[in-house]
């Protein structure tokens, strides 16, 4: 007979947090190209490298990349690795297209059932479109876990994402151009299922002359970066969130 895994709860006998990144994209799938040269994927694999950097320095934090070099992760798998590690906090790198070049910042996005505009949901399909496979609800919508306690594990979670969305658009703002509805929410598949405060953070738009300049920049990845520690720290001082 197989034996049955034993649940450990990891979280509990952490000292630091555990912060899984996603480099948007990668491997066959480039993501947005843009008016640069250089496409999502590579940018968003420099600045998954200089976050991890930078939220290693506190000391406070252990950090868990999807990818580290050009491969292609089939979609759902990110949020397995999160989930498996009993991740605190999940950030999903990526960068933005759009046939108005003039649209330009950053937007941090939540996961919802219903996306809070038609831009939103479009983005969120064109982000979910990288694999062809079929959502796996397996924890939200499996009839053998307690309707009642998904729904509020599920809220609950919500409601932290959107708490570190908030401080991620503070701190954002002060170093690059944030959009003026800075902070949405759409059915992402990389952030459903997960119990973990999730966000994904759509950096700057790569269609934009301008946003793709600035994007490119090291010291832009290294701003970013710093902005996004900064928050994090905010987060984690503002919410007790239980370890074990
Ligand atoms: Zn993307």
């Amino acid at each position: 007979m197989k034996k049955k895994k034993p649940i450990i709860d990891l979280r509990a006998g952490r000292k630091k947090k555990l912060i899984v990144i996603d480099p948007g994209h990668g491997g066959h799938d480039p993501g947005n190209l843009g008016v640069i040269k250089v496409p999502e994927k590579a940018l968003t694999l420099a600045i998954a490298k200089v976050l991890k950097k930078e939220f290693e320095k506190t000391g406070r934090y252990q950090v868990i990349l999807t990818r580290n070099i050009d491969i292609y992760i089939k979609l759902g798998k990110q949020r397995e690795i999160a989930h498996e590690k009993q991740a605190d906090l999940f950030i999903s790198l990526h960068l933005d297209a759009f046939k108005n070049k003039n649209v330009r910042g950053a937007t941090v996005y939540t996961l919802s059932e219903k996306a809070s505009n038609k831009q939103a949901a479009a983005l969120a399909a064109r982000e979910n479109i990288q694999d062809v496979i079929p959502e796996i609800e397996y924890e939200w919508n499996s009839k053998t876990v307690q309707p009642i306690l998904v729904d509020l594990m599920k809220r609950e979670t919500m409601n932290f994402s959107k708490g570190l969305a908030k401080e991620l658009v503070v701190e954002l703002k002060k170093v690059i151009k944030v959009r003026k509805y800075s902070h949405q929410s759409a059915g992402f598949v990389v952030l459903k299922g997960l119990d973990i405060p999730s966000v994904l953070i759509e950096m700057a738009y790569l269609s934009n002359k301008k946003d793709a300049k600035i994007i490119i920049k090291k010291k832009t990845h290294k701003k970013i970066s710093t902005a996004i520690v900064k928050a994090v720290d905010r987060f984690f001082s503002n919410n007790f969130v239980h370890n074990g």
